[in-house]
């Protein structure tokens, strides 16, 4: 790779962005300032930067680098009018995390790895009166995992078409 190729580094690992690549930028303003706008190379880059800046609600945005250096520049003397052009294929592929419960750092807004994500005692409840038995609280997080995967393949399909929302047929038909 020339530096030639190299439009900015990764404002998390400091790995090159080439001209034309696709890479992320976070859906918070303050982090597209025109002189000091955030890019990263990985969603995961971006993840790291919610460590040192608070965002109340934030995720990753699909982006493209210009393709030539002429453009990169056309840009940047354009700025800031032409940022929707400089991102043409912008898709919001991380999950939007909820409101904060308090003023808390952001890395406790974020839902956790291991969070429930259905309603147990509905479901709970549900199985009481289909069958009578009673239920494990493991049980919870087995279906959460099964959610979880489904809500991943549902964001997957919704990036994969450009849309910024996720569709009910987004999420894989139950077999
Ligand atoms: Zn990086
Ligand atoms: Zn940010």
């Amino acid at each position: 790779m020339s530096d030639a190729e190299v439009w900015k580094v990764c404002s998390a690992c400091r790995n090159p962005i080439r001209l034309g690549a696709v890479h992320w930028v976070c859906s918070v303003s303050t982090c597209n300032r025109s002189r000091m706008a955030l890019v990263f190379c990985t969603v995961g880059c971006w993840d790291s930067h919610l460590s040192t800046l608070r965002h109340r609600e934030a995720w990753a945005v699909e982006a493209r680098a210009p393709r030539t250096a002429a453009e990169a520049a056309a840009i940047v003397a354009a700025e800031p009018a032409a940022e929707a052009e400089a991102a043409p294929r912008r898709v919001v592929t991380g999950l939007p995390t909820p409101s904060p419960r308090s003023a808390s750092p952001a890395s406790s807004d974020k839902v956790a790895d291991d969070e429930v994500l259905i309603v147990v005692s509905r479901m709970k409840k549900y199985i009481k009166e289909r069958s009578q038995m009673s239920t494990s609280d493991a049980v919870a997080e087995a279906l959460t995992l099964h959610v979880r995967a489904l809500c991943d393949e549902a964001i997957r399909n919704a990036s994969a078409e450009g849309r910024k929302t996720v569709l009910d047929r987004d999420v894989p038909r139950r077999r």
